[in-house]
């Protein structure tokens, strides 16, 4: 029998009202269709996402083929249909716009063994069957966006800052798909010739984007750009299509095949890195359906209004380009993530991003007018004039205070009592190394050097690291930069790693623990690196080190390498500093004796109050119940700046709690006096720390965390760090909290925040 249920609203969560509007897990699958079932159980019969095989095949996108279903642990066997004289079963997702909007299903009475090929023709009939859905509103009521076209109201959104800023325009839906005409061919060596040609048309289109004049200086957007044409070369991605055609596909419904096995395939392994590089994967498809069928987005594009808002699902890096970036005042993404091309790029072109905005699409009609704040993770739909003007003036006064961080980039961040701080950024793309001579950062604090793994598909080797080292020196124009060692794993993925199964990626197999157990990758990265320095000063430091046996080992491998260049007579790194970072808490226990042997360290506070707190970065739940200016953290970090004073040793911070001027100034408070953040944050907390009275401030501190630095802990032992925890002893005002605290300071100061 074949039936045919469907996620409840044709189009996706999105459309409904009844069910939860952040992803699938409380949708519906009802039993539309059917040949073979009992009729009476249509409409009747409903299964929850992820329930039963049907529910599987939805939650996972993925095909199941079962020569005995009623066998299998997560059948749900439902009375009404009658199909307990049905044994073998083979189910398909169908796919439309890389959401599953259903599930076709096939039966046997027999025990039955599927092949490939009848799970393959299955998924082209689920094609076919997409196209219908989405042709006819198969059976849609009204949802959210017909209830709003009637009264269309303020609306605002919460989301996530993908990129900085504010932006305010008309809204343009991003609709990247042409629907497909023509699912099967008679000819297919007219299809190839056809997807040959349109594969050449489409390099050609690309060249010209990415060459466009307003991409700056070319090697800038060098990292993400690269990898993207390598995805687009791919042979492996081309040849998939090629072999769709020779089954009888047309070359529109070929690629549109793929795409749907490469979604299908990369949502299984589920983690961040992949599921963006599906957006990559569907921007290319999207793109050559365009081409196949003779439109060119890139000129539709072209003649945009002035302030254009895109709202999408999600973005390829390259669909960003289509849109005129001298248009383009922000976007709007229902999914995304802050480590996605997309968002990696149009932080380059310093256009607000505002992703994870779930009923985006559904909220927003084509030309209402939009704010993305990106600063604050909100999108305003159809706001009232008032706060338009409010808006209006934000983004005017943006503009201008803009401008003055960049007038005064060249002077240095002192307090107004002479005390110099250093502000660095934090960098992993070329890109970021423009923005540390624009804001006038005084070095790079942390270059996460995994980044430019990650957005490549084959592990680079030492000659490809080490001319990728040079430049980023190069650039720094002889600043300081602190590269850290690969931290991969955990939410940082690559398409070649070995990431199966960690129940728990931030506390499994990453960092500095994969460097370990695979010294070959800690041995090359090290050998590009002092060939970079290329008898320069090097400053390295480690990611994640839980034990000072940790830094050891890291820094042995070093230093044989140090040794390997000098026995191959090549100049070595002079200084050679190597440092660690402090962001597991068991190194707080250690911290006496890691200060010893480290040059320096950097406290990397993203990680260690995941870790203090036992609670996830990424759980936007979680965001905001543990304040890092509690005072548990303020007498840990305290006690850090005065052991690492006591040791001589350089303690800098490279966390995002930096970027906050409230934060900054308390971290300043406590003696910190090398702080790294992103770089639109450079401006800001320079002209903070400009207007800051730090003698005022210390001894207020002093009050909040006691022990900090220039007060000496008054604890014996060297390595009872244990007690940093429970010494922050917070005393002023009843039921003032630390933060408030830090705020009635600043506003009493005048401090700049
Ligand atoms: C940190 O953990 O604070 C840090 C700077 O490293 P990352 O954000 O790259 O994990
Ligand atoms: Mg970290």
């Amino acid at each position: 029998r074949a039936g045919d249920p469907r996620v409840e609203e044709p189009g996706g969560p999105r459309a409904s009202n009844e069910a939860p509007l952040s992803g699938r897990g409380g949708d519906i699958l009802e039993l539309f269709a059917t040949q073979g079932l009992r009729p009476e159980a249509v409409h009747r019969t409903r299964l929850k996402i992820g329930e039963g095989i049907v529910g599987d095949i939805a939650a996972s996108a993925h095909p199941f083929a079962l020569a005995d279903a009623q066998a299998h642990p997560n059948f749900a066997y439902r009375p009404e249909t009658g199909e307990e004289i049905y044994h073998s079963m083979m189910g398909v997702p169908i796919l439309r716009d890389g959401r599953v909007v259903g599930v076709v299903a096939v039966q046997n009475r027999t025990r039955r063994h599927y092949t490939d090929e009848e799970v393959e023709t299955l998924q082209t009939v689920a094609m076919v069957l997409a196209e219908m859905i989405a042709g006819a509103r198969l059976g849609a009521r009204p949802g959210l966006r017909d209830a709003d076209a009637l009264a269309p109201k303020p609306h605002r959104l919460k989301g996530a800052r993908l990129a900085a800023g504010v932006g305010m325009g008309a809204a343009v839906l991003h609709r990247p798909r042409v629907a497909l005409q023509r699912m099967v061919a008679e000819n297919p060596s007219a299809e190839h010739e056809r997807l040959r040609r349109a594969f050449a048309e489409m390099h050609g289109a690309l060249d010209d984007l990415f060459s466009a004049a307003r991409l700056g200086p070319s090697g800038a957007h060098r990292d993400v750009l690269e990898a993207y044409r390598m995805i687009a070369e791919d042979a492996g991605w081309f040849g998939r299509i090629e072999k769709a055609i020779e089954g009888g596909l047309t070359a529109e419904a070929a690629v549109q095949k793929v795409q749907n096995d490469i979604r299908a395939r990369l949502s299984q392994v589920g983690d961040a890195y992949l599921r963006e590089r599906v957006d990559d994967f569907d921007d290319l498809a999207n793109r050559m359906i365009q081409h196949l069928a003779g439109e060119d987005a890139s000129r539709r594009l072209k003649t945009l209004p002035e302030d254009v808002i895109v709202v999408a699902r999600t973005l390829g890096p390259a669909e960003l380009l289509d849109y005129d970036s001298s248009r383009l005042r922000g976007v709007v993404l229902e999914e995304g993530s802050p480590t996605a091309h997309v968002a990696l790029l149009a932080r380059a072109l310093e256009i607000p991003v505002v992703g994870k905005a779930t009923e985006a699409l559904a909220r927003i009609e084509p030309g209402d007018v939009i704010v993305v704040d990106g600063d604050n993770a909100q999108v305003m739909i159809r706001p009232g004039e008032d706060v338009r003007k409010a808006f209006r003036a934000a983004i005017r006064t943006g503009a201008e205070r803009r401008a003055g961080y960049v007038e005064r980039r060249d002077e240095p961040a002192v307090t107004r009592d002479g005390v110099l701080v250093k502000v660095n950024i934090n960098a992993g793309l070329l890109i970021d190394m423009g923005h540390l001579h624009e804001f006038g950062a005084d070095g790079v604090g942390l270059y996460r050097t995994e980044i430019p793994f990650l957005v490549r598909p084959a592990f680079p080797d030492v000659a490809a690291q080490r001319d990728l080292y040079l430049r980023i020196l190069e650039q720094a124009k002889g600043k300081p930069v602190v590269f850290r060692t690969l931290d991969i794993g955990g939410d940082k993925m690559s398409p070649y790693w070995d990431h199966s199964g960690e129940e728990n990626p931030a506390m499994g197999w990453r960092a500095i623990r994969v460097a370990l157990g695979r010294p070959a990758i800690l041995r090359q990265q090290a050998r590009a690196l002092i060939q970079a320095a290329a008898g320069g000063e090097l400053r390295v430091m480690f990611p994640m080190i839980a034990t000072v046996a940790e830094f050891e080992a890291a820094r042995a491998i070093f230093e044989r390498e140090v040794e390997r260049e000098r026995a191959a007579g090549r100049p070595l790194p002079r200084p050679l500093k190597v440092g660690a970072m402090l962001e597991v808490p068991s190194l707080l226990f250690e911290l006496d004796a890691l200060l010893a042997r480290a040059d320096f360290i950097s406290v990397g506070s993203n990680d260690l109050l995941q870790f203090l707190f036992a609670s996830d970065r990424g759980a936007p739940g979680l965001a905001e119940r543990y304040d890092p200016l509690s005072p548990l953290v303020l007498g840990c970090l305290a006690d850090v700046v005065a052991r690492a004073e006591r040791a001589g040793k350089p303690a800098g911070l490279c966390g995002e709690i930096a970027e906050r001027p409230l934060e900054a100034m308390a971290l300043i408070g406590l003696g910190f006096r090398d702080l790294s953040l992103s770089p639109p944050a450079v401006g800001p907390i320079k002209d903070m720390i400009r207007s800051l009275d730090l003698a005022a401030l210390t001894a207020f501190m002093a009050t909040l965390a006691p022990g900090g630095a220039g007060r000496p802990s008054q604890r014996p032992g060297a390595d009872d760090a244990a007690g940093a925890f429970f010494h922050g002893a917070f005393a002023p005002g009843a039921g003032n909290s630390p933060r408030q605290a830090l705020r009635d300071f600043a506003r009493a100061h005048g401090v700049a925040i």
